[in-house]
């Protein structure tokens, strides 16, 4: 029997910070300490030879030991293993993210005592492998992930609670249209969602998984370089170490011009130092181009949503990086009113997810759920087919992107030989005619089909998107289920899971086909 207390309890897995919440006895969601005793975790993993060190202590390493620690890990989550060799060996980022996550669920124990059950967050942008990927992340760090939901929506989840929209009861009647900017460390999320009453229904989403705080960064660590480089004819981004240096003091620097009008960043490096004095203006001015990405992808998202600024009641912000004065004017003056700053930025997320955590516990315990969500999928759903005129393969799409969840398809396919034993379907996520242009969602082995089919033989292929954005499979020919299995090229079997999950956090598998989310 699992001795673990039924909590509802959701984590906002960050390309650069984590962070925990749980709800009071009142219901209330409320962040929980790590043991450094902070509410963000930092979302990097220090290798110190046999010690695996993460959060803060890890974040110290940049500046001594750069190449052993691994951050921004969520940003390469999807790709089979990390370019960077840890303590001699490339990992999978699942389990980089799953280290992160055994932290969390270490330190959360010393307060609600142990945890499985949880919701896990990605950012609405995320296309199906990496939403599989982040799950399977949750599986190796020993929980039970119960869902993972999409940033954006856990953020409007929490201002909802904090309207007091979510109570039972209370009937606003008048639906408000929210878009929500979220602008994190790693991913930029648009997500334009209308609540009424207890329903929160997503309109139309976007986003770039590869646009955050971090590239603000970047940008300022490339300008005090560069000037060094021009003074002392060497450069500091040569050295990992002296990099990580330069990216620490930046970031900081960074945010202190989210305060003030002017920083100066100091930089030491083979015993010579330059010093730079940088205003916001001059900041504001080098990433123009970063924050104008977010606003064209915004207007895109407002398009595709149907609505126009003038039917927008509100503007969420979150993420960390909205803390930038220059995103609430951008949006300002794109939507002629004020953002709303109510919701924390830093703790929404993870607030929203434990508020649905603990619906998704009531469903299960037969009560009425406070409030109901419905996703859209971010990315079309295809199969690479082949196109009779031109004879060349094209992405046929059978579920367009902004479908609201849970979406079906299907498509039948013809056995080409008579005899036929299997057959493949290539599954592709993404807007383009072209399948290689594509995310390479993975190969539909269908096998074995039934013996002695003649040629030409209809098989029906079912595809379905889960509210969560996963996908499901299901084969039929001639009335009958047929087996099939979908290989990933990135992804972990559900064997390697099991063996990752015993070595990181020395839990048990489980039987769960759910959580063994192999397909
Ligand atoms: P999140 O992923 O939401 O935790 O956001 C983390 C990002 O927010 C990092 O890139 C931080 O550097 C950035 N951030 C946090 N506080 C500030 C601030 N005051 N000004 C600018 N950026 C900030």
């Amino acid at each position: 029997m699992n001795s673990a207390k039924r909590l509802a309890i959701g984590i906002d897995l960050g390309t650069t910070f984590s962070a925990v919440a749980c709800l009071d006895d009142l219901g209330r969601p409320y962040t929980l300490d790590n043991a450094e005793g902070d509410k963000l975790t930092p979302s990097a993993v220090f290798f110190d030879h046999a010690e695996v060190v993460v959060g803060k202590e890890a974040v110290k390493a940049i500046a001594t030991d750069a190449s052993q620690v691994a951050e921004c890990t969520k940003r390469k989550v999807g790709e089979r293993v990390l370019d960077q060799l840890l303590g001699g060996r490339q990992y999978p980022p699942e389990a980089i993210l799953a280290w992160i996550l055994n932290k969390l669920r270490i330190d959360a124990r010393q307060q609600v005592g142990d945890i499985d059950q949880v919701v896990i967050t990605v950012p609405a942008y995320f296309d199906e492998v990496r939403r599989k990927a982040t799950q399977d992340a949750g599986y190796i760090a020993g929980f039970e992930v119960m869902d993972i939901i999409n940033e954006p929506t856990a953020a409007a989840i929490a201002y909802g609670f904090q309207q007091g929209i979510t109570a039972a009861g209370k009937h606003n009647r008048q639906p408000q249209h929210v878009l929500v900017y979220d602008l994190g460390g790693g991913t930029f999320d648009v997500t334009i969602m209308r609540i009424r009453d207890d329903d929160f229904v997503t309109l139309a989403t976007d986003g770039d998984v590869q646009l955050g705080g971090r590239d603000w960064d970047e940008r300022l660590v490339d300008l005090v370089a560069e000037d060094f480089l021009r003074q002392h004819g060497i450069d500091p981004r040569d050295d990992p170490n002296a990099r990580g240096r330069l990216w620490r003091d930046c970031e900081d620097a960074k945010r202190t011009l989210s305060a003030r009008n002017q920083t100066n960043v100091v930089c030491d490096y083979q015993g010579r130092t330059s010093r730079l004095e940088i205003s916001r203006a001059r900041f504001q001015e080098i990433t123009q181009d970063l924050l104008d990405r977010t606003a064209f992808t915004t207007r895109q998202a407002l398009q595709a949503s149907g609505l126009e600024w003038s039917d927008l009641d509100r503007i969420l912000l979150v993420g960390g990086s909205t803390r930038m004065p220059a995103v609430a004017d951008v949006l300002a003056d794109l939507s002629g009113m004020a953002p709303d700053r109510s919701i924390s930025p830093d703790e929404a997320v993870a607030h929203g997810a434990a508020l649905h955590a603990a619906q998704l516990l009531d469903r299960h315990a037969g009560k009425t759920p406070a409030f109901h969500v419905t996703n859209v999928n971010s990315h079309s759903l295809g199969v690479a087919a082949t196109d009779p005129r031109t004879n060349r393969p094209r992405n046929a799409i059978l579920i367009p992107r902004n479908t609201p969840l849970p979406a079906r398809a299907q498509r039948v396919f013809k056995t080409q030989k008579a005899g036929q034993k299997s057959i493949l379907v290539q599954v592709v996520e993404g807007e383009s005619p072209a399948p290689e242009d594509c995310l390479q969602l993975g190969k539909c082995t269908v096998r074995p089909l039934p013996p002695d089919l003649p040629a030409q033989t209809p098989v029906e292929v079912r595809f379905a998107y889960e509210e969560n954005g996963r996908l499901q499979v299901q084969v039929q020919c001639a009335g009958q289920e047929l087996q099939h299995e979908i290989t990933r090229d990135n992804s972990l079997t559900a064997d390697q899971l099991d063996r990752w999950r015993e070595y990181i956090s020395g839990a048990p598998p489980t039987a769960s086909a759910g959580q063994r989310s192999s397909e």
